[in-house]
């Protein structure tokens, strides 16, 4: 492919990518004064974190709700950016037992509703409250003072005396702590606890393999979340009013299709190209690392880049997830009895056992003589004893959905492996029908009963559409699978570095950038991006 022409458009910093991430590198480089320029492939930013009107209704497409985490707000303050919020309590559900979960003391809450559920665990119960409660602690101390990448330290000569530097031994040690508990969260339930069942209901909404720290941490993130009036997409839209009002161009509806390394420039989908001084990605690392074309670097930076390429190439996008819409014909007042409007529900004690990996497996390794109904009876398994995130706007602000009636989303964590074998086999239709079916019919059988009789409409998300949506390999919502080896770096004290590429003037930012991703660590490495370019200059 041959390189880009000489007036190509010129930037101090191209970002490609207008997701949470891209969004915060460029809200931050134009208000420094670049000239900048963020490019992106759908017609609006935001990418994960985004809000949709349907029929009149207002849905998350993305995250559900939004934690601080000591980064949200002090970034919304540093770049002057005001938003309404409230916050957003959880409730959580197994069967009939509902706890609405409220500040630190509802753990002992939490503990006595899986006593009532498993009587004959309660010993095993409350180590792992005991484990969730030391991780809580940890939690205070990481979470204890705002997040100092973004706070002036020349001039906030007060939060650098009076609550960095006290909390700084602390926090060193707790990351020592917490670096300690990597281990995969299934490995250390299984150590912990001997029914299976409870595992599962502890653990099932995970990621596989999600290290033990980041999973039990739950809790306290329950406690962190928080809605903005109009939907998370808010966040978005209130960094890429800023860009504009620094200045900063923004790009929509263009995808970057190929990276020229030595000549600094990139092309888009139409052709044009660019050149950039420094450019930040901050979309899928498989998809710059497949663009990047190398000719002309010096043959050590290309072998350099070969490796980390390689790594990257191997690396697994983590789980994606399967997300029905309903837009139901029954006022919030039925919900709110019911539960927050952020909830964890898990209509059967049984757990989802070997159903949603092993099973799954031998279902998709045997694909060629495994018939449709087959599928069809895996799927009331999975639908049954699975746990589901289900999210209902309505509930934080009224006039997210008309008057008299209600939008829910649900959803569950699903394997894009088996929604391409399903569409590659051609009934991808029947199969989303068949799973949207069982989930309306299982929810209707267990906590809402009101809604079989009253869905006005409804539509879902597979891990298709976000694959083909937001450019993410395997449809993934988090970047990079635990359960595989990990490509970037995954311990706090180096996500300074996380930023770093080996591709010449190249920063790397958001979900792929980090492990664990997650809309924080996002808004974090956008950040660390745009210091990076701004330091070199
Ligand atoms: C259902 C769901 C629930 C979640 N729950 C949580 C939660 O509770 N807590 C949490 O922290 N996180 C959660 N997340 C994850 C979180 O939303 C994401 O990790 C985060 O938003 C990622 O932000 P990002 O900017 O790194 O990437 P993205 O949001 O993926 O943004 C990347 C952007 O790049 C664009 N793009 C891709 N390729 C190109 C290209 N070639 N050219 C131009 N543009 C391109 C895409 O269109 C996209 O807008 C959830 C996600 C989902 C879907």
């Amino acid at each position: 492919m041959s390189a880009p022409s000489p007036e190509a458009a010129s930037y101090d910093t191209i970002v490609v990518g207008g997701g949470i991430a891209g969004l915060t590198s460029a809200a931050y480089l134009s208000r420094a004064g670049r000239k900048v320029l963020l490019i992106e492939k759908n017609k609006e930013c935001g990418g994960l974190v985004n809000t949709f009107t349907h029929n009149g209704f207002r849905f998350d497409a993305g995250v559900r709700a939004l934690e601080n985490a000591g980064i949200i707000f002090p970034l919304l303050q540093d770049l002057g950016i005001t938003m309404e919020v409230v916050k957003s309590p959880v409730s959580v559900g197994v069967e009939k037992e509902i706890l609405h979960i409220r500040n630190h003391e509802s753990l002992r809450e939490y503990r006595d509703m899986l006593a009532r559920i498993y009587p004959e665990s309660t010993n095993e119960i409350d180590d792992v409250i005991a484990l969730i409660r030391k991780i809580m602690k940890y939690m205070d101390v990481l979470y204890g003072v705002e997040n100092p990448v973004f706070k002036d330290m020349k001039r906030d000569r007060e939060f650098l005396m009076k609550q960095l530097l006290p909390w700084l031994p602390k926090f060193l040690l707790t990351v020592r702590k917490i670096n300690r508990l990597s281990t995969p969260v299934e490995d250390t339930l299984e150590r912990i606890i001997r029914n299976p069942s409870l595992r599962d209901i502890i653990a099932q909404h995970f990621f596989l393999g999600t290290p033990t720290f980041f999973a039990l941490s739950y809790f306290s993130l329950y406690l962190d979340y928080f809605y903005p009036k109009g939907g998370v997409g808010a966040l978005a839209e209130g960094l890429a009013n800023k860009i504009r009002a620094e200045g900063g161009e923004i790009m929509t509806e263009t995808t970057v299709t190929d990276v020229f390394a030595e000549q600094h420039s990139l092309r888009d989908d139409t052709g044009r190209t660019y050149a950039y001084d420094t450019l930040i990605w901050a979309a899928d690392l498989k998809t710059l690392y497949h663009r990047t074309q190398t000719d002309g670097l010096p043959q050590r930076e290309k072998k350099q880049i070969t490796g980390v390429k390689n790594a990257m190439l191997k690396g697994r996008g983590s789980e994606s997830v399967f997300s029905l819409f309903l837009e139901v014909d029954v006022p919030l007042e039925t919900f709110r009895e019911i539960s927050h409007g952020h909830f964890f529900y898990t209509p059967s004690k049984r757990g989802l056992g070997e159903t949603h990996h092993a099973q799954l497996r031998q279902l998709l390794d045997n694909w060629e003589t495994t018939g449709r109904e087959q599928v069809f009876s895996w799927l009331d398994a999975f639908t049954e004893y699975n746990t589901f995130e289900i999210s209902i706007p309505g509930l934080k602000y009224a006039d997210m959905a008309p008057p008299g009636q209600s939008g829910l989303v649900v959803s569950l964590l699903a394997e894009y492996d088996l929604f391409v074998k399903v569409r590659d086999a051609g009934w991808l239709e029947e199969f989303t029908a068949g799973l949207e079916a069982r989930i309306v019919r299982v929810l209707s059988h267990s906590i809402f009963p009101m809604l079989k009789d009253a869905i006005i409409e409804q539509f879902s998300f597979s891990p298709l559409s976000i694959e083909n949506r937001i450019g993410s390999s395997e449809g993934a919502i988090v970047g990079w699978s635990f359960a595989e080896p990990l490509p970037v770096l995954s311990k706090i004290q180096q996500a300074g570095r996380a930023v770093l590429t080996p591709i010449p003037d190249v920063y790397q930012a958001g979900q792929w950038a980090y492990s664990p991703g997650g809309v924080p660590m996002s808004i974090l490495t956008g950040k660390l991006a745009a210091d990076r370019v701004l330091r070199k200059r």
